[in-house]
């Protein structure tokens, strides 16, 4: 389990977190190996989770791109509706074995805090999330489901009301709680070892994807595109397939353009932010800037430390989508193909409809579609309100 990929990583935090991260570490480095933790771990994500999820080939969509072939790999179908699940019932299960009694999380979307809100509920653990008062009114409908769920939602009013300053206030919880609290992290990023340990979890898809592709074809697809917030559902498809010839595509929120958007490896520059060493969006004297994005769940100013390594390495190519562009991919999807996909993904599908365009008939595209979009209904009726006018 690497604590570092390339420069990048690393565990830059106030050193009463230091034992923390270590126990984590430890608990970590002997459940992936223990048998009877990986079937816990299977059998929970099969039985309360839907897994494996599908992969589906969108024969209508692929008529519009007129090119490669493109499939979804489903994770819009996972328990809760999006791959959030896989992390926090791999940490949730975690947490349990380590004797915690209570977890805690950030959300950003919602998405994350709806899943640690599950999967505390079914575990029996107490659970409470951070969630910054600009997302609460965004994702509103995910704030009652975590209330439902039992979970209590603490809003975040300081600086940008969004992820960032969530994550700043967990993590301040943590510090203060850290003996009896696990802080369940939703996305690849933070210090070592959450995004080995995230990346982890989520390699189910890519892992999945491999399989049924290999199964239905006789081989890999060609191109795999997934959108890039934190990382998680991206490093989790790219990841089982970094040792072979896929060619692999990140899709960063570009706002509403020409600006950074929340595009930290497109245009931001190596900085540390939240405990690791990885590309940040920030100004000259290293404070963090504020991000856009039409999509709760992307608008975030760091990214995962192994993504940083992967760009610079060229093994992965990182783009930038902007709002508009993303809500055109919205309606393609709904209308061609029956499947209404969160704002996040929608800003990959968009990609690799363009990719697709660009590649012989004889070529397949895959994209995670990482989440459904019952939760952006509001958001996108509002945009198309506004662009009718
Ligand atoms: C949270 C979220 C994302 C972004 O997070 P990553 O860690 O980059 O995967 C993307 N899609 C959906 C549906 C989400 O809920």
């Amino acid at each position: 389990m690497p604590r570092r990929f390339g420069a990048y990583g690393g565990a830059y935090v106030p050193e009463t977190l230091v034992p923390a991260l270590q126990e984590l570490e430890a608990a970590w480095r002997t459940s992936r190996r223990d048998l009877r933790f990986r079937a816990e771990l299977s059998r929970w994500s099969h039985t309360l989770g839907g897994r494996p999820t599908p992969l589906y080939f969108a024969e209508n969509l692929t008529r519009r791109g007129r090119g490669a072939e493109i499939w979804f790999k489903r994770e819009d179908l996972l328990h809760g509706g999006a791959h959030k699940f896989n992390n926090a019932l791999g940490q949730g299960l975690l947490a349990r074995r380590m004797g915690k009694r209570r977890l805690i999380a950030e959300t950003g979307a919602g998405q994350h805090g709806v899943a640690t809100a599950m999967i505390g509920a079914a575990l029996g653990l107490p659970t409470e999330v951070y969630m910054g008062s600009r997302d609460m009114e965004r994702q509103a409908p995910n704030v009652q489901r975590m209330r439902l769920l039992g979970t209590e939602v603490h809003p975040v009013t300081s600086g940008s009301q969004t992820l960032k300053d969530a994550i700043n206030e967990a993590l301040r919880d943590w510090i203060t709680n850290v003996r009896t609290t696990h802080y369940v992290l939703g996305s690849a990023v933070g210090p070592h070892p959450f995004p080995s340990m995230v990346c982890d979890f989520q390699s189910v898809i890519g892992r999945e994807l491999r399989d049924q592709s290999r199964a239905q074809w006789g081989e890999l697809p060609d191109l795999a595109v997934a959108c890039v917030g934190g990382g998680s559902n991206a490093i989790g498809t790219f990841h089982p397939l970094l040792r072979t010839p896929v060619r692999l595509l990140g899709v960063e929120a570009g706002g509403r353009g020409p600006g950074v958007g929340a595009s930290s490896l497109v245009h931001g520059s190596p900085g540390i932010l939240h405990g690791a060493f990885s590309y940040v969006l920030q100004d000259a004297e290293g404070q963090v800037s504020d991000t856009e994005s039409i999509s709760a769940g992307l608008d975030y100013a760091g990214v995962g430390p192994e993504h940083a390594m992967l760009r610079d390495s060229g093994r992965v190519r990182y783009i930038s989508v902007r709002d508009d562009q993303a809500l055109s991919a919205f309606h393609w999807v709904a209308e061609d193909e029956g499947i209404l996909p969160a704002l996040e993904p929608a800003h990959a599908l968009y990609a690799a409809v363009r990719a697709a365009a660009r590649l012989s008939r004889r070529k397949r595209v895959v994209v995670t579609l990482s989440g459904r979009g019952d939760k952006d209904l509001e958001v996108v009726l509002r945009h198309d309100a506004r662009s009718a006018r």
